[in-house]
């Protein structure tokens, strides 16, 4: 299989997958992975939350010598119960969280294995995807 036709299945698997998944009965992501954040989705979040910058990022954020920043919580300052309390104005990375959407699968396989048990849409694409290109037998 070449990376297209690799991708196609990734995503197909997934968009079947997904929905048979309530993420609100999980939450892992939010619970155990560091969120990045850029200027502009800090600046949206504070506006929302009726905050100052200066008090947005003395409050959740953490910052590098390189300018990058992360939420100073994990898990996540804004997962309430498994919900997410920002869902509208969540992170680019939340919104791309399992990422199977997205070209080049063949170059993530090993991220996407770190997230193997985490993510219980990660780990029902990649056990089917196995079956699917006859990597594993499903006797086996
Ligand atoms: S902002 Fe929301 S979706 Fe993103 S990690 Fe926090 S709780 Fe999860
Ligand atoms: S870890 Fe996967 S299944 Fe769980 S909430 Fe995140 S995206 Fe949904």
């Amino acid at each position: 299989m070449d990376s297209l036709g690799l991708d196609k299945a990734v995503f197909e698997l997934s968009e079947a997958i997904s929905p048979k998944i309530e993420c609100t009965d999980c939450g892992n992501c939010c619970k155990s992975l560091m969120v990045n954040i850029d200027e502009e989705e800090a600046n949206n979040l504070s506006a929302h939350l009726g905050q100052t910058r200066a008090q947005f990022d003395e409050n959740y954020l953490d910052k590098g010598e390189s300018g990058r920043m992360v939420v100073n919580a994990i898990p996540c300052h804004f997962l309430v119960g498994n919900s997410c309390s920002v869902y509208e104005h969540r992170f680019a990375g939340c919104k791309e969280f399992p990422a199977f959407h997205i070209p080049d699968f063949n170059k993530r396989l090993f991220t996407t294995y770190m997230h193997y048990d985490r993510c219980p849409i990660i780990f029902n694409v990649l056990e089917t995807l196995k079956i699917d290109t006859g990597f594993k037998q499903p006797n086996i």
